[in-house]
């Protein structure tokens, strides 16, 4: 009989090293944010709601012009009234495209809930404005430098798009290094083309975010990382300003673009998850580190490889059979704070093909900066693991996890 909270404290002292690292990065983070607060002088009257059209907002023209400094840009679209990071995917393919134009994805098929984005029929698609993808096959998990070089020679498109973090692929997340090694084959190859970023899951892993390495556009959702787990709706764009001028367009309209939006409820909860997302982020980080010395300790093959730093903060986890992968989600959903006592099943979910099972006892739903497991129901069947506001809940759902699985 395996003696799981023996294993756990193991697995614990193996991460010590690991540990040290990500708080390092937290630091940093956390640095970046107070100065950005600090240089944009935020203070208690940029909390306050506002109605109607909301013209002279500051609470959300600062809340935009903090986040641009953070991710080091020249202007961000930050809005509760971005409903998902899909709604703020979207927004940013259709302002930045024209009919004739044509969007390239060096990593391959982009996250689920775009394929209708892209291809849908009679739904207002970029395929009805006649706009063309194509996708470039990531092989092993690392993108193919030399088909990227030829594919942006040959399209010239005008997005070149990259989704940093794996979405439901067994592959790890693209470091900043790889990022940039796009950028510059962009940057020499075809100039005009926007570098983009689907950038879910990966603000504050790292010291410095895409754009500081070359995108020219990054985008995310607010119940993910850079809501700090606070933030209870909304999505961000960030990026050059001529690209952020594009998609304000699209956003609102082209006669009001950002000048615009409302917000009754006041800002407060943006302001401070901000504040408090790199601390979240390095919470979640030593959840998936320990999950994944926790795991492979007992044989099952996880990534990302402990050998290197994480680039988003999800721990996938291959599981020998359906069942073993259904047994780890119910124990995630178990130890969440809000219905434990649900147990959930695979279903059918809008926008993704297969069958979905979810773990989502989380306080704003569906927010996958709390803990969170999600899987679709397909082999190879491989856990998805993220989130934790604090490492002790974590800890605690990787043992419960541990222990129904070598039962
Ligand atoms: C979550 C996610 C999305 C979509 O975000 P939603 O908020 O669920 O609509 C897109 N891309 C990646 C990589 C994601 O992780």
């Amino acid at each position: 009989m395996i003696n799981v909270e023996k294993l756990i404290m193991e697995a614990e002292l193996l991460a010590t090293e690991y540990f040290k690292e990500i708080e390092k990065i937290a630091l940093a983070n956390q640095k970046k944010v107070l100065e950005a607060f600090r240089k944009n002088r935020v203070s208690a009257m940029h909390f306050h709601g506002s109605t109607g059209y909301g013209y002279d907002d500051i609470g959300r023209d600062t809340l935009q012009r903090v986040f641009a400094d953070i991710f080091d840009t020249e202007a961000a679209i930050v809005s509760p009234l971005i409903t998902s990071g899909t709604h703020a995917l979207t927004i940013a393919l259709f302002g930045i495209c024209r009919p004739g134009d044509c969007i390239l994805s060096v990593t391959g098929k982009p996250y689920d809930t775009l394929d209708e984005v892209i291809n849908g029929k009679n739904n207002g698609s970029l395929k009805e404005f006649n706009v063309d993808f194509s996708q470039i096959e990531m092989s092993d998990g690392k993108l193919d430098y030399v088909e990227i070089k030829k594919e942006i020679i040959k399209l010239k498109p005008k997005i070149v798009f990259l989704q940093r973090s794996r979405g439901y692929s067994l592959r790890d997340a693209l470091s900043l290094e790889e990022i940039k090694r796009v950028s510059e084959i962009i940057k020499k190859q075809s100039p005009n083309s926007i570098f983009m970023v689907d950038n879910c899951y990966g603000e504050f892993v790292c010291e410095s975010e895409p754009t500081s390495v070359g995108a020219d556009l990054i985008v995310g959702s607010f119940i993910k990382n850079p809501g700090g787990g606070i933030a209870p709706t909304g999505g961000y764009l960030a990026g050059k300003k001529s690209v952020i001028d594009l998609v304000a367009s699209r956003f609102t309209s082209p006669s009001i673009g950002t000048e615009v939006g409302s917000f009754i409820n006041g800002y407060l909860p943006f302001y401070q998850g901000l504040f408090l997302a790199p601390t979240t982020v390095s919470n979640a980080l030593k959840s998936s580190i320990l999950a994944g010395y926790a795991f492979q300790a007992l044989g099952y093959e996880t990534l990302p490889s402990l050998s290197k730093k994480p680039s988003d903060i999800i721990r996938s986890i291959r599981f020998n059979t359906k069942k073993e992968l259904i047994d780890f989600v119910q124990a995630i959903q178990y130890v969440s704070p809000v219905d434990s006592y649900v147990t959930p099943e695979p279903w059918d979910m809008p926008g993704y093909t297969d069958q979905v099972i979810m773990a989502a006892g989380t306080f704003v739903q569906g927010a996958s900066i709390e803990l969170s497991a999600d899987s679709p129901i397909k082999e190879p069947y491989v856990g998805y693991l993220q989130g934790a506001l604090t490492y002790e809940h974590g800890k605690l759902a990787v043992t419960e996890a541990l222990k129904r699985i070598v039962k």
